[in-house]
């Protein structure tokens, strides 16, 4: 395919996905987006740390084409628009792509980059993994228990964007329909209230549940919670987790057991309440005692609020977690918050069937340190972990996160981690990620 903006090196090579897998070749392409304010500084940072990791690891061997594409800022001068149809047709082509944080216009008519990405290339699953890095300061006094990768799922429920303002006219039509049906009692204030409708699917939870088993197994995580509202909104959030647990045993029954099944428990006549069945499921666990799950992943559920109060009560009993978009969305930046910060917190949204992924920085483009090489790269450089992860190249990935977290314990740390560390250097975007690569062990 022919781009006239995209001119990958001539020694890059393309990611494929073939027969349902993703071929990964030495020299792969990935696009990139700098991104508006401090996008630039921290992408160069990602950049070189990443190339050092790899070339560590690989010796020349493994490295990565890097492709720029344009977006946000830089496009709209160049190109005059905000998201250039070419960038997303490269994205498309190419499936892998990292980007930093983009200014979101101010004005109608354009959406943000992710949303459009989202939809065009259906990346369903939004994957934000959370953990502590020591020496970075937290509100909790344990925030190394707290290790989790939240599943979000990333294409329904309220974010469908099938809403009305107050008054709209569709509104009426909705109401004529719910007065059939006996319903219209139950919206309090009908004239002045505003909708908005919450779709969730078998296909959709059957597909951002199996995403979570499978990164499960594949990490040798220990359990995967489903996390719901099911207990009000049954027929959506109650289907969620309905169809997780269902997906688990039809799918992935030789993988997994179930809470119940843990603790040998069976569902009593009301269908809810658990009751004791001596060594029922005692094969499953290979004869081991009940709460011994020996190597198979725990599948557990808990309603959204509860798991808020789990997370920091019992932090340590969760690992994967699964969920629908607006619940996903609250738990990650709440668990980012235990573990100090939404500065490191990287994210990914993917598609694993056709193998499309765009990985981020989940904070913005803090654009009072536009240019000034002081920003944190650290959310960028673990999405960039999260793309090595993907692309299997675990050695740079090991070699990268470990190194970003000797710089953190030694105290070398960019601003805004240096003024809440007593006794911190503080060092520029470009000087936190030399010390990175200094710190870097084979
Ligand atoms: P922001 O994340 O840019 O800033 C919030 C605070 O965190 C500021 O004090 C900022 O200086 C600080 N900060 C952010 N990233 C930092 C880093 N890497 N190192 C050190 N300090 C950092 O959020 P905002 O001010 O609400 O948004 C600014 C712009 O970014 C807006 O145009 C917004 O729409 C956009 N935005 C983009 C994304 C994205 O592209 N994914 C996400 C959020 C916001």
């Amino acid at each position: 395919m022919e781009f006239e903006n995209v001119k990958p090196p001539e020694w890059g090579e393309i990611i494929e996905m073939k027969d349902g897998k993703l071929h990964i070749p030495e020299k792969p392409i990935v696009l990139y987006i700098e991104g508006d304010g401090i996008g630039p500084d921290i992408f160069r940072g990602m950049k070189r740390v990443i190339d050092a990791a790899v070339e560590k690891a690989y010796r020349g061997e493994r490295k990565i084409a890097w492709t720029k594409i344009y977006a946000g800022e830089e496009a709209k001068e160049k190109f005059g628009e905000w998201l250039p149809d070419e960038t997303v047709k490269a994205i498309e082509h190419y499936l892998f792509a990292i980007k930093g944080p983009l200014t979101t216009p101010v004005g109608g008519g354009i959406r943000s980059l992710n949303v459009t990405l989202r939809q065009r290339l259906d990346l369903y699953a939004c994957v934000r993994p959370v953990r502590w890095f020591k020496g970075v300061p937290a509100p909790v006094k344990h925030p190394e228990k707290l290790n989790v990768v939240i599943f979000r799922e990333n294409t329904e429920d309220v974010y469908a964007g099938i809403e009305w303002e107050p008054g709209h006219p569709s509104i009426k039509k909705l109401y004529s329909i719910l007065e059939e049906d006996g319903l219209m009692g139950k919206i309090r204030f009908p004239e002045t209230a505003g909708i908005g409708i919450k779709p969730i699917s078998k296909e959709g939870t059957y597909r951002i549940v199996s995403a979570a088993i499978k990164y499960a197994k594949r990490h040798g995580r220990k359990s995967v919670t489903l996390v719901h509202k099911g207990n009000i909104m049954k027929y959506t959030e109650g289907y969620f987790k309905k169809w997780g647990y269902e997906v688990a045993l039809k799918e992935f029954r030789d993988w997994v057991i179930t809470e119940d099944e843990l603790w040998d428990q069976v569902k009593g006549e009301d269908g809810v309440t658990p009751i004791k069945k001596e060594g029922a499921f005692a094969h499953l666990r290979g004869g081991r005692p009940p709460g011994d799950p020996g190597d198979r992943i725990v599948i557990k559920d808990r309603i959204a609020d509860a798991m808020f109060q789990q997370l920091l009560l019992r932090p340590d009993e969760y690992d994967v977690i699964a969920t629908p978009n607006l619940n996903g969305d609250y738990l990650s930046d709440a668990c980012a918050a235990q573990v100090g910060g939404l500065g490191m917190a990287p994210g990914a949204n993917i598609n694993y069937e056709t193998g499309h992924a765009l990985f981020e920085a989940t904070h913005g483009t803090a654009p009072k340190y536009r240019n000034m090489d002081k920003a944190n790269p650290g959310s960028l450089i673990l999405s960039g972990a999260m793309m090595l992860d993907y692309l299997r190249w675990m050695e740079a990935k090991k070699i990268m996160v470990d190194a970003l977290e000797r710089s953190i314990s030694e105290k070398k740390v960019t601003y805004d981690l240096a003024r809440q560390i007593d006794g911190a250097t503080q060092l520029k975007t470009s000087e936190f990620a030399t010390r990175i690569i200094e710190n870097m062990e084979e």
